[in-house]
């Protein structure tokens, strides 16, 4: 077994490469990580981006592969639908599944990535060097430059092959563009958005239901809130970074106070210092990066952010990651048994994945829109009620493009594709009732069978 007993080089231990590297030391290589920030289990670091995330089904995948699904999720909270607000009246529930069976989790970013790290290093092959930052690549010696971030000292790194899962502004995949010319493409939303913390209410209780996402939806902008095991929330202001509604222009507290009277006042009560917190919190950018491929020889494979980042409207970005680490798992088995090389695998896992994470970068940009506006559009209302009973009526032939992103492993490709066909045929279905009871089963089994089931053949939809 030509793959066996080498050490193996990774950098970033966030989500993706801590996972990985537990999954590399399960298939009995050592792994060594280099990571630029100091250990967060030992000092008090943010640990990036939103402080919570929404897990799914493709990330709990890989966590039930390596049996550690149930650890993590005891630390979780089921959300199983929307909880809408809108600006005036009472909030309205949009469950995501068809029962409570199908939600999605709320896991604090943090924990999560300790606890990660703790279990790669329990496997007793991986090391995890901190406070490294990967600086430089030397293709033709094959070795990497790290500086040490107290010390300033730079140290060389031979490599055989490196796992690059240094996220969205990989520095890796930035050599891969510039030495051999790989396609990339970055493009920044014009959004940015801000966190604002929800504390718990008397006796830590939750100031809002707890199980659901929270949706305050305003057309071109939005608030969202997931809840925290401690019972608070993080909120998620997503707005405008420039404009006459944006970012830039709420530049007073009255500003500020003025626009969350009139947009949201339920929160208002919710979080007395919210005008503090709106000034004194970094406001965070959202970029969906594209490249190709996403491998060099049998040097370098990127997974993770560091390969596709996107931005987080259908909470895929780590569960596409920890999906990339479960594919690359069967293919590094499988040639641990047929004797691959490492180059044939990486040819295989950058053509194999690219038309995914490209496929949910674009469901994400579309889920914003449907988040931020649809929600609390009439007609698509009445669409997803005609959704709903498709569902129940047509079980085995019809998932929502929701459920297929969230609650299965179907190729987000196809799970993109049978999207666009679904929204075909609901608008057809929709034409000229106003009640979702009397839509054509008929014509609308007929429409299924047509469209949706060729894409769906053969796959696992529950
Ligand atoms: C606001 C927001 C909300 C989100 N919500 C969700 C959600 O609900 N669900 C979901 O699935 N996803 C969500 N995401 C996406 C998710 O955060 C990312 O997809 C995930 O963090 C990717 O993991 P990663 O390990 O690839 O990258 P990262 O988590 O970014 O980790 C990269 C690691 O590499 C290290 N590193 C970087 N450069 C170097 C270097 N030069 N040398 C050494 N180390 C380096 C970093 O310090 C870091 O530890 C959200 C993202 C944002 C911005």
């Amino acid at each position: 077994m030509s793959n066996r007993n080498q050490s193996l080089t990774v950098v970033g231990a966030g989500l993706v490469g801590s996972l990985l590297s537990t999954v590399l030391a399960k298939l009995g290589f050592d792994v060594e990580i280099f990571e630029r920030r100091v250990d967060m289990r030992k000092e008090a670091i943010s640990a990036g981006r939103s402080i919570n995330l929404a897990m799914s089904v493709r990330g709990l995948y890989s966590l039930q592969k390596l049996g550690i699904h149930e650890e993590v999720l005891k630390k979780a909270i089921a959300m199983p639908g929307r909880i809408i607000h809108p600006v005036s009246g009472s909030t309205s529930f949009q469950p995501y599944g068809k029962d409570e069976s199908e939600c999605i989790y709320s896991i604090s970013r943090g924990d999560l990535n300790k606890t990660l790290m703790t279990i790669a290093e329990s496997t007793k092959k991986v090391k995890i060097h901190f406070q490294e930052k990967l600086t430089s690549v030397d293709f033709k010696q094959r070795q990497l430059v790290f500086q040490n971030d107290k010390t300033k000292e730079e140290t060389e790194v031979d490599y055989s092959q490196v796992f690059g899962t240094d996220g969205s502004s990989s520095l890796l995949r930035h050599a891969l563009r510039d030495q051999f010319g790989h396609e990339e493409s970055e493009s920044l939303l014009s959004h940015g958005y801000k966190e604002l913390h929800m504390p718990p209410g008397l006796n830590r209780q939750f100031q809002m239901e707890k199980h659901g996402l929270h949706i305050w939806p305003r057309g071109s902008y939005m608030l969202i809130a997931l809840p925290n095991c401690d019972g608070s929330f993080t909120c998620t202001l997503f707005l405008f970074n420039e404009g006459p509604l944006s970012f830039e222009s709420l530049t007073t507290p009255e500003k500020v106070e003025a626009f969350f009277k009139e947009q949201f006042p339920d929160i208002i009560p919710l979080i007395p210092d919210y005008i503090d917190q709106f000034f004194h919190n970094p406001t965070g950018q959202m970029v969906t990066v594209k490249t190709f491929p996403w491998n060099y020889r049998d040097d370098i494979v990127l997974l993770g952010d560091a390969a596709h980042a996107i931005v987080p409207f259908f909470g895929q970005g780590m569960n596409c990651g920890f999906e990339d680490v479960a594919v690359l798992w069967d293919m590094v088995e499988r040639s641990n048994r047929e004797d691959i090389p490492w180059k044939t695998i990486f040819d295989e896992f950058s053509v194999v994945r690219k038309p995914n994470g490209d496929a949910i970068a674009d469901l994400a940009v579309d889920n914003f829109v449907e988040m931020r506006d649809r929600v609390a559009d009439k007609k698509f209302l009445l669409a997803k009620e005609v959704e709903k009973l498709l569902e129940k009526r047509f079980p085995e032939e019809y998932v929502s493009r929701y459920r297929l992103v969230s609650f299965t492993r179907v190729p987000y490709r196809i799970a993109l594709d049978a999207g666009k066909r679904q929204d075909k045929i609901l608008s057809m279905l929709c034409e000229g009732i106003s009640n979702a009871g009397d839509v054509d089963f008929e014509k609308a089994h007929e429409l299924i069978k047509k469209e949706i089931a060729p894409l769906l053949k053969n796959m696992r939809t529950s």
